[in-house]
């Protein structure tokens, strides 16, 4: 290959999205350059091993899994992707000695809400059964679909009866839908606000629309077998496959401009490689203020992104190596057996206290972990009789991290031993917000969905209203990233919509 190669496309980061768009333009027969700065590709899909002990540092819940698009579009499973389906997707441990487990069965999960408040049980069925339909017909097909202006979503809508039920919950805050269905205790209520909570989104802002997706897709996750990495290793394969290059360990340092129009990459080194269609799926202020630079932009845009927000509130990994079992106390085997076990909290006032204490910085030592055991489900992920325990806390991004970690790593180990017994800790690994985003400069502040989400970053506005569509206003310049529509995390959206907008432009141009 010489620097002065022509391709259809240029995909910067080889995170989810950009695989996804990479194999899809591949497999559309599109001559493909994916450049990854890491010495490898996977971004959030990163699986490390160390000493035997496979450590999913990011990614591990699947909530999309098997519905995303390029799941069926690509074979994943043929191409080795299996995904595993704890039967009981989570568990809250109280400490007045009850315990509330959910199932991957509504059913299931009702009749155990019962045994701590009927009333909460007949809130929990109805809940569920309004939020399948939306689901169906409107929030996962969405999710694979150019977003909708305001209006046009709300005629879209206003066509059918769960549609406008979707209305009238979409502006509602977290709180204000627990409210709305009728739940009162305050377990129950903490419990089902944990889901929105564990991902560091605010339980008092206007999104209700995404509470379906987070409470009933989480219900629904699922752990790749051998570790996330196998996910992105299997669509990697798929664009090899399909004619398409990869460059790791190659830093995009600039999108080449030519007469106001993007037409090539300048990588660390100053190689530069020319294309049609130049794919950024890094975050706004990476693709636009430092590669593209502020005086090619067009001053609205400039100003939407020096106003990106990024999310105040990130994530502390805590991650043992254990030499014997790992047995959580409480006398329901069913807690041992959930994907995800929260502990350190018990009513939703606490849980509303606790996140001000984050948000406000004076949080010191660990109180809430939500905590996974990956070899309980899947052996390939540690050395025969050993364990690895994955405990995760919501905390607030500041660089002080490196310096804490020790301590704060023992107060989370103290608050887990509260509830499990560990056999001997022979790995320990933080992985706080500074390495968060030491690994992946995507996550500035450690911001796992490249920015926060707000009413005016998600939608039709992720991450501005000329950028929501993959297109952006430089010509032969894309967007494919977690800060795009639909967003963050593993959904495999972002990166599968720019592949359909690139398709169409390269079939015009
Ligand atoms: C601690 C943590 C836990 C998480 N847990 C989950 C979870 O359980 N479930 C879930 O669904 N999501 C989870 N997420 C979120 C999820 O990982 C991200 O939202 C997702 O990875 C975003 O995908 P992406 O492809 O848009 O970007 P990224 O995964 O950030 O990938 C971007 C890629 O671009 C590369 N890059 C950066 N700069 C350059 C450059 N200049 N040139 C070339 N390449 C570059 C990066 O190295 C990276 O590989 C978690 C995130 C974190 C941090």
């Amino acid at each position: 290959m010489t620097a002065n190669d022509t391709y259809d496309a240029i995909v910067i980061g080889g995170g989810p999205n950009g695989l996804t768009c990479a194999a899809y333009l591949a497999r559309a027969g599109r001559k493909v350059l994916l450049l990854e700065r890491r010495h490898e590709t996977g971004g959030g899909l990163n699986t490390d091993e160390y000493h035997g002990f496979r450590l999913n540092l990011h990614a591990i819940y699947h909530m999309m899994n098997e519905r995303m698009p390029v799941h069926r579009d690509l074979d994943l499973p043929g191409l080795g992707v299996r995904y595993l389906f704890p039967a009981a997707p989570a568990a809250f441990v109280f400490r007045d000695g009850h315990a509330l487990v959910f199932s991957r069965d509504a059913g299931e999960t009702a009749r155990a809400i019962a045994a701590l408040s009927p009333r909460d049980a007949a809130a929990f069925g109805r809940m569920w059964g309004e939020f399948q339909p939306m689901l169906e017909q409107y929030l996962i097909p969405m999710t694979y679909e150019p977003p909708a202006g305001a209006l046009d979503q709300l005629t879209e809508f206003n066509k059918t009866a769960i549609g406008r039920r979707l209305a009238e919950i979409s502006d509602l805050s977290f709180v204000e839908l627990i409210d709305r269905y009728g739940f009162t205790d305050p377990r129950v209520r903490m419990a089902l606000l944990a889901f929105p909570a564990m991902w560091g989104l605010h339980l008092d802002a206007p999104l209700g629309f995404l509470y379906p997706l987070y409470l009933c897709r989480m219900l629904a996750a699922g752990l790749v077998k051998g570790g996330s990495h196998r996910l992105s290793s299997a669509i990697f394969r798929s664009f090899i496959r399909n004619g398409g290059t990869v460059l790791d360990a190659c830093e995009v340092t600039r999108i080449v401009m030519e007469n106001g129009r993007a037409v090539g990459v300048e990588v660390a080194g100053g190689q530069r490689f020319d294309a049609r269609a130049v794919v950024s799926t890094l975050n706004p202020e990476q693709t636009f203020l430092q590669l593209v630079g502020e005086p090619a932009l067009p001053g609205e845009l400039r100003h939407a992104v020096q106003g990106w927000q990024w999310e105040d509130r990130t994530m502390f990994g805590l991650h043992l190596g254990i030499q014997g079992a790992v047995t959580f106390r409480h006398p329901d085997a069913r807690v041992g057996e959930a994907m995800i076990v929260f502990c350190g909290l018990d009513t939703d006032d606490e849980l509303h206290m606790h996140l001000q204490r984050v948000d406000a910085g004076t949080e010191r030592d660990c109180q809430w972990l939500h905590v996974t055991v990956p070899t309980r489900f899947d052996a390939t992920m540690a050395a025969p009789g050993h364990q690895l325990v994955r405990a995760e806390a919501v905390v607030r991004y500041d660089q002080s991290w490196p310096a804490r970690a020790p301590a704060f790593g023992d107060s989370c180990l103290r608050l887990l031993r509260q509830y499990a017994d560990l056999g001997e800790i022979v790995l320990r690994r933080h992985h706080t917000p500074v390495d968060i985003e030491a690994k992946l400069t995507t996550m500035k502040r450690g911001s796992i969905k490249h920015g926060a989400y707000t009413t005016l970053q998600l939608g039709y506005l992720r991450p501005n209203e000329w950028c929501s569509r993959s297109q952006t206003p430089i010509p032969g310049l894309f967007v494919g990233g977690a800060s795009m529509y639909p967003g963050g995390m593993i959904l495999g959206g972002s990166g599968f919509l720019a592949a359909g907008t690139v398709k169409g432009f390269l079939e015009q141009n």
